[in-house]
This record gives structure tokens, C-alpha cells and sequence, in this order.
């Protein structure tokens, strides 16, 4: 891992180096500052909405600066185009990165090193298929040209999304290999920024002062950028990391329709909650509710929902399941739950047991999921008046 991280910003560093070797004209020198000037105010402006985006941890890193940077492939010069990572870069690491302890710095030089390469090889591309020598006569570009500035973006991305989520893949756990290249909406975002770059492009080449006006444009792009954190929190329980109620719900009614087969309800509900909080304290109480959540993650099966469903109590759907089963299930969740050894910080061991309440959706059709959480809840409180610490399967 350490020899990637070295050998991928040595290789930039070279890169660079050899790139310096050529040097750029006045005329060049004038188009890298008029491409700062558009890049740097957005950059600076949006650096609030890049403190935010950093809780994600885990999930790519798709740049927000690709705008300007490929709009840098086309149009500078190698070697100006890498100095306008590391500007860029340097400017992110001051007001941002800086602030965030788990992000070392040798992590930004990273992500600025895997920029460059990137944009060195979409470079590559275009230097190959002769788009920079059409631009630089003054030519005017045809399809060949749109179709080398796809390719030259593509590889930007690809070489970019490999980097990143090479290192991604070794250092956290990613539960689905698909998030190692990104939601389908973080994708959709860098493709767009790909596109406003190509426009941008045009302008330093023909109407350098017009590049200013995208930075409204991607001043707006970014915001977008919230509105998937913003969906994701409206549907999290934010003490738990499970589903909150509503969104348990929706995501249970689609679960729902889809099933073929009998599905299953279970509420759980913590025993003698109260007590813990009254006992050890506050704290100590949503310790052991984040406890049971993993513990409720861990015992399901692929394609159960799991959700918080109000306080101390969780729900479950379980498509697809028969009456033993869904007891098999219902009772492994009881015991391991029982089975948590949570110790308070005065050193006290928590004793901690669940009751649950489970429904199968009867026979005969008809009934929703309001009536089987309805069943459940009654078997729920059954149980509990027969004594805790037990599953109690509803009978139609
Ligand atoms: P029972 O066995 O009958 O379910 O008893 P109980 O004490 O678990 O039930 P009750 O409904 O009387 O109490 C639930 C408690 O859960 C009360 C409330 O303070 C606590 N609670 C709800 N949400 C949270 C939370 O987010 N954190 C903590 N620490 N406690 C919570
Ligand atoms: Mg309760
Ligand atoms: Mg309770």
C-alpha cells in the first residue's frame, strides 16, 4: 500500500519534471492565469461545502475541481496544467484538509498526485490524436476532435476512479465493490463537470473573460452535491446508522411488493430500557442501542430490512420466509442480543434482553404492512406481559 502511495506521487513528480523540460510561452502563461482566476474564486467559494462532504467516510472521492482541470487538459500546456493541481491542491489543503484529523497530509498530495496523472494521460490523448495542435492553429474542431475530448475525459476518470479506489479498497472495508467507483449520482456529477470543462476550454481559447461566468454554473454544481447527503440523512437514525422509521417503512412496503414468497415481521423491543438509563446513565443507554443495531445488521439475512423504529425498539422485515424460519431468525436476533457484554464505565457489566413480536402475513391475502407491524406490536406486548426476554409469533 505505502509503495503505491509512493510510487503513484513519485510518478507525478516525474511526470512533472519531464513536463518542465518545455516551456510554456507568454501567450500560454496569460491562458494559466486567466483559468486560476475562474478556478480559484469557485474553489474558494465552495470551500464550506467541502468541509461537509468530508463525514462521508469511506465513499469516492470524486473531485470537484475537474471542471477546471480538464478544462486545463485541453487548452495548457503539461506543464502549467500540473502546476494548477498543485495550486489547487495547496489552496484545498490550507482551508480544508488541514482541519480534518483523519485526512494526513500525505493524503492530499495523493489525491493531487492521482490528478495529475490523470490529467497527464488524458493530456496523452489528446496530444496523440492531434487535438492540441488543431486548437493551437486556430483550427475550428470536428467530431474527431469531440470524440478524442470524450476518450482524453473518460481516461481522466478511469485512471482517477483506479487510483483512488485502489487505495479506497485497501484501507476501509467497503461492504459493495460498487461504491469503490462511486454512486451512480457522484458519477453523474464528475461527468457534468467533465462537460462544463470542455466549455470553459473553448472560452480560454477564444473569449478568455466568458470562462468567468462558470463559475456560476459550478458554484450550483456543487450545491447539488448536498442534496444526496441531505436524502441520506433524512433517512438515517442518526444514533444507530439504521434506517429511521419512515424510511423503514417505504423501503419495507417496496420489499413488500416484490416478494413472491411469505414475509415476516419482527418488533423488538429492549427490556427494561429504562432501568438501563436509570442505572448506568444516558450514554450508556445509546451505547447499547448502537450495540443492537450491529448486532441486528449482522443476524439478518442479505435483502432484510432493518430499521430503528422508535426509542428502544427495531423492526425487521424478513421477505420470503416461513413460520420456522422466521422464528429461527427471530430467536438467533433474542439470544445475541442477550449474549452483548457491554460494560458501563464505572466498570459495571449491562444486563441487557429483548422481547420480540413477530407476524407472518396471513393466508389469506389482503392484509398490509400496517396490519402485520399492528400483529407483531400485540404479539410484542404478549410477550412482555408473559414475562420478557422471549419471541412471540402472532397468531391470525
Ligand atoms: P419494557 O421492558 O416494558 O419495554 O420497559 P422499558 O423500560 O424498556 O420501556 P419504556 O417504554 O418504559 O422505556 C423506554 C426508554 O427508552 C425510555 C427512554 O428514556 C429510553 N430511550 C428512548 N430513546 C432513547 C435514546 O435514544 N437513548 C437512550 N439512552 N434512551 C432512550
Ligand atoms: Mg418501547
Ligand atoms: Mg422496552
Amino acid at each position: 500500500m505505502r509503495f503505491l502511495v509512493l510510487g503513484v506521487d513519485l510518478l507525478a513528480l516525474g511526470v512533472l519534471v519531464l513536463a518542465a523540460r518545455a516551456a510554456p510561452t507568454p501567450g500560454q502563461w496569460v491562458t494559466a492565469a486567466w483559468l486560476a482566476a475562474a478556478a480559484l474564486p469557485h474553489l474558494h467559494a465552495s470551500h464550506v461545502i467541502e468541509r461537509r462532504r468530508r463525514d462521508r467516510a469511506g465513499a469516492p472521492y470524486v473531485d470537484l475541481c475537474s471542471v477546471w482541470i480538464f478544462a486545463g487538459v485541453i487548452v495548457l500546456p503539461l506543464v502549467l496544467e500540473l502546476v494548477l493541481v498543485a495550486v489547487i491542491y495547496a489552496h484545498r489543503w490550507v482551508l480544508v484538509n488541514r482541519f480534518d484529523a483523519v485526512r494526513p497530509p500525505h493524503r492530499t498530495v495523493y489525491t493531487a498526485a492521482t490528478l495529475a496523472l490523470a490529467a497527464a494521460a488524458a493530456a496523452a490523448v489528446l496530444q496523440s490524436s492531434g487535438v492540441h495542435q488543431h486548437l493551437a492553429g486556430g483550427a475550428r474542431p470536428g467530431w474527431a476532435d469531440l470524440a478524442a475530448v470524450v476518450a482524453a475525459a473518460a481516461v481522466q476518470w478511469a485512471v482517477n476512479t483506479g487510483l483512488v479506489g485502489t487505495v479506497i479498497a485497501w484501507t476501509v472495508t467497503v461492504e459493495h465493490p460498487r461504491r469503490l467507483i462511486g454512486s451512480a449520482s457522484d458519477n453523474l456529477l464528475e461527468v457534468s463537470q467533465l462537460a462544463l470543462g470542455v466549455f470553459v476550454a473553448l472560452a480560454l481559447l477564444w473569449w478568455p473573460p466568458a470562462a468567468l461566468l462558470m463559475i456560476i454554473p459550478t458554484f450550483a454544481l456543487h450545491q447539488c452535491v448536498q442534496l444526496d447527503q441531505l436524502k441520506l440523512a433524512a433517512r438515517t437514525d442518526q444514533r444507530t446508522g439504521l434506517l429511521n422509521a419512515i424510511a423503514w417503512h417505504e423501503q419495507a412496503e417496496h420489499a413488500l411488493e416484490r416478494t413472491r414468497g411469505r414475509i415476516g415481521v419482527l418488533m423488538i423491543d429492549l427490556d427494561w430500557f429504562k432501568r438501563i438509563n436509570d442505572t448506568h446513565g444516558h450514554p450508556v443507554g445509546d451505547d447499547v442501542l448502537a450495540e443492537v443495531a450491529t448486532v441486528l445488521t449482522r443476524t439478518v439475512r442479505r435483502g432484510d430490512t432493518v430499521g430503528r423504529y422508535g426509542g428502544e425498539e427495531f423492526a425487521v422485515l424478513l421477505p420470503d420466509v416461513d413460520e420456522a424460519e422466521v422464528r429461527a431468525i427471530a430467536e438467533r436476533i433474542r439470544l445475541r442480543i442477550r449474549g452483548l457484554r457491554i460494560t458501563a464505565p464505572t466498570g459495571e457489566a449491562v444486563t441487557l434482553s429483548a422481547t420480540i413480536g413477530a407476524a407472518l402475513d396471513p393466508a389469506e391475502p389482503g392484509a398490509g404492512l400496517d396490519e402485520m407491524i399492528r400483529a407483531a406490536d400485540d404479539a410484542l406486548y404478549a410477550g412482555k406481559k408473559a414475562g420478557r426476554d422471549r419471541v412471540a409469533v402472532a397468531g391470525w
